[in-house]
């Protein structure tokens, strides 16, 4: 049998399954997959064969069986033999898990040997991909082999009625690992004692680097304002939200409203951070996400995290935690002991390490729900490696991603295998963790492609990566081909759809940057058919990081001339912007762009919500906060040409006219939104008028709005188009590779 198979109690309960029903043979895993033998009574194997995939533990994931009928070999009992070192085909790697239940309450028992012991675990949860040097995965290919086992280590490891039956992580505090509590240069306390400081210091309002599952967290109480800004100002953050750990659901439905789709992604086995809409009276810090009515909030998913939760005697346990990655600013999230005491220095007051190492650095990663189903938006712990199964046999592909959320993506046989959020390549750092994590995936994997895909933009660093390599072939990939690739490939979709694909920023064939972009596609080629008639981005980066310039270059564009009294030139001095309309009028040191992000930026500073931004996606995403639900009417606009461009003149004419009647920002931000979607709509029935076509694939940033989405979504749906946004890869950049890989795959 073939899927996840490895180091998820999958031997064990075969083994339990079988001597349960008096059946001899033997199970072995081999870097393939898991082979079977068994003999014994006929109805006895039968009901064996179906209580195989209808029992398997909760982690595993049977993807194929593979039967045959054998001659009798006369086994005396059933045995789990060892692996075999078979080099060849492909093999899963299981995902970090979340502490189970059972181990939760050993970590609570008193009586337990593992009583508050910071590494427990057993087959149903613990570290799995971020302690993995080799495979097949095995105790002495992980970061574990340091560490050999007592007595009664051993005896459960090898007790096949035990939970911690080859439970590869299994340890104790007697032969396991430990933590370490230290300020900026030494060791304080040690052990049990290490855990009881960090928590006083945590509530004295100390700022804590705590060593996580596939990296370092910074750490503080987020009820404590003074604390939550301090982090702040340490991490150069002004204001892009900070994620918090709550104790349990009771815990985190004080702060936010949860609905049963998010108390289950929330307490499920992958544990990521959950954007959740919070509450007016949450008692979190206001300065954990300003400006947003969302909370990103995770559980703990570590005995270490749950500790941190369990108060001793007399202490009121903490309302939420904020647990930010420990980095400054994009590098890469801090995974050594060493590394952290040097790079987070300056960050965090303390530092609680432990001594188990951390092989490969897996972020935290992010999902909101829609519809009750989720949305992955950054997919890296939890889910990393697991296989995305394309439903078709494709060659062996590298694809290098973008530049932004960068990822990787490696196909072998019917599976992609995405890398963990790698962050934005732009520095020396993150481009190093994107080469050791390919040359790790390429050797769990035994993939070694000869063909490589990358984004057209030469600047990528992604793209240099992808032409310094020798003797492969490069395939250059047109950036909204491969999201709505991306979509196709995720949702099992061929031949020809309508792709909509939303985002800030993608070279476009022409010299212009693209990103408001309607395609017709297939995985080989794709016509652009409509797109967001071009307005000039004034000042490339700048324009990027000042929404007003965008409020200007739509304002020149509609109206041919400004007047100086609108909210965007307010707050900005008039020899700049003079200086910027210059530009604009000139035509000098502006490119033209379709951007959809760019238009969410004017608009945003339009309504005189931010003209000024301080991380990727802000402006959008306070504009997504300020709109109301409702039906809202949308704003006109044109659509003309071939390919068709929509011009937004009118909507820009329109809106000026809310702002100076006095039309509240909410009710304008929600026209607003109804009017992306109108566009849509409007440009998918031509489509669909001359194409025939009626499945719509939408992928993009801008497609992590959920008023836009679901908007988008049940206007198609209504108008009879069969819709498909992302669910297990991100709609934004983080996505980009899965879209490459499987066009390249397929030229
Ligand atoms: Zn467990
Ligand atoms: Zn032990």
């Amino acid at each position: 049998m073939q899927g996840i198979v490895q180091g998820v109690g999958f031997r064990p309960f075969v083994y339990n399954l079988a001597v349960s029903l008096g059946l001899s043979g033997f199970v072995l895993n081999t870097t393939a997959c898991v082979v079977i033998e068994v003999e014994g009574d006929f109805g006895a194997v039968q009901r064996f064969r179906d209580e195989l995939t209808s029992r398997a533990p909760v982690l595993a994931q049977v993807d194929r069986i593979m039967e045959s009928t054998l001659e009798a070999a006369g086994y005396r009992d059933f045995e789990i033999r060892k692996s075999a070192g078979d080099r060849e085909q492909l093999v899963l790697v299981p995902p970090d898990i979340a502490t189970c239940d059972d181990c939760r309450r050993d970590l609570t028992d008193p009586a337990n040997r593992r009583f508050r012991y910071p590494f427990t675990n057993c087959t149903n949860c613990g570290p799995r991909y971020t302690i993995t040097r080799d495979i097949p995965y095995d105790r002495p290919s992980t970061t574990m082999s340091e560490f050999p086992m007592c007595a009664a280590c051993q005896s459960e490891y090898e007790n096949p009625a035990d939970r911690r039956f080859h439970a590869q992580p299994n340890a104790c505090p007697v032969c396991g690992p430990w933590v370490e509590l230290w300020d900026r240069d030494k060791p304080v306390a040690a052990r049990g004692e290490a855990l009881g400081r960090a928590v006083a210091l945590l509530r004295e309002g100390h700022i804590i680097a705590i060593k996580g599952l596939g990296g370092f967290h910074l750490a503080c109480d987020a009820a404590n304002n003074a604390a939550v800004r301090q982090l702040r100002e340490r991490k150069r953050r002004t204001d892009k939200p900070f994620a918090v750990m709550v104790r349990d659901l009771e815990a985190a439905g004080r702060i936010c409203v949860l609905s049963d789709a998010e108390r289950a992604i929330l307490s499920g086995i992958r544990r990521p951070i959950v954007i959740l809409p919070r509450r007016a009276d949450s008692g979190v810090s206001p300065a954990v996400a300003p400006n947003n009515r969302t909370i990103g909030m995770m559980l703990p998913y570590t005995p270490l995290h749950h500790l941190l939760f369990e108060p001793t005697a007399g202490e009121q346990p903490f309302l939420a935690v904020v647990m930010t990655s420990g980095n400054l600013s994009e590098e890469p999230i801090a995974a050594h002991n060493d590394e952290a005491l040097s790079r987070l220095r300056e960050l965090a007051d303390f530092f609680l390490l432990h001594n188990r190492e951390i092989h490969t650095r897996a972020d935290d990663s992010v999902v909101r729900t829609l519809g009750g189903q989720d949305l992955v938006l950054r997919r890296s712990r939890g889910w990393v490696p697991q296989p995305i199964d394309l439903g078709l046999d494709l060659p062996e592909v590298l694809a290098c991603g973008g530049e932004l959320k960068s990822t990787f993506c490696l196909t072998k046989g019917h599976y992609a295998i995405l890398s963990q959020h790698i962050g934005d390549l732009e520095n020396y750092e993150t481009l190093q963790f994107f080469e050791e994590t390919l040359d790790k995936m390429k050797r769990f994997y035994r993939v070694t492609p000869r063909r490589v895909a990358h984004d057209l933009h030469p600047d990528y660093l992604s793209t240099r990566l992808a032409q310094s390599l020798e003797g492969v072939e490069l395939i250059g990939v047109q950036h909204h081909h491969a999201h709505i690739a991306s979509c196709m490939a995720e949702n099992h979709l061929s031949g020809k759809v309508i792709g909509v694909a939303l985002d800030g920023t993608g070279y476009g064939v022409d010299g212009a940057i693209w990103g408001g972009e309607f395609l017709v596609c297939d995985f080989t080629a794709f016509e652009r058919r409509a797109y967001l008639r071009y307005v000039s981005l004034p000042g490339g980066d700048a324009a990027i990081h000042e929404p007003w310039r965008m409020a200007l270059s739509y304002l020149l564009d509609a109206f041919g001339e400004i007047e100086p009294d609108l909210p965007p030139f307010r707050e900005v001095a008039e020899p700049r912007r003079r200086f910027v309309e210059a530009m604009l009028r000139r035509g000098v040191s502006v490119v033209r762009t379709s951007s959809c992000g760019r238009l969410f930026d004017a608009v945003a500073s339009l309504i005189g919500l931010r003209h000024v931004v301080n991380y990727e996606g802000q402006a959008a995403i306070e504009l997504e906060m300020l709109a109301s639900g409702g039906e809202a009417r949308g704003y006109p606009f044109e659509l003309s040409g071939d390919p068709l461009q929509v011009d937004l003149r009118e909507m820009t004419r329109a809106l000026v006219a809310d702002v100076r009647k006095g039309v509240s920002s909410t009710a304008i931000s929600a026209r607003f939104h109804r009017t992306v979607a109108d566009v849509v709509v409007q440009v998918c029935r031509r489509i669909r008028r001359e194409e025939g076509l009626k499945r719509v694939c939408l992928s993009g940033g801008t497609f992590q709005n959920m008023v836009l989405l679901t908007a988008v979504t049940s206007s198609l749906e209504r108008d009879g188009f069969e819709v498909f946004p992302h669910r297990k890869v991100p709609p934004n950049d983080g996505g980009l590779s899965l879209g490459q890989a499987v066009i390249a795959a397929a030229r």
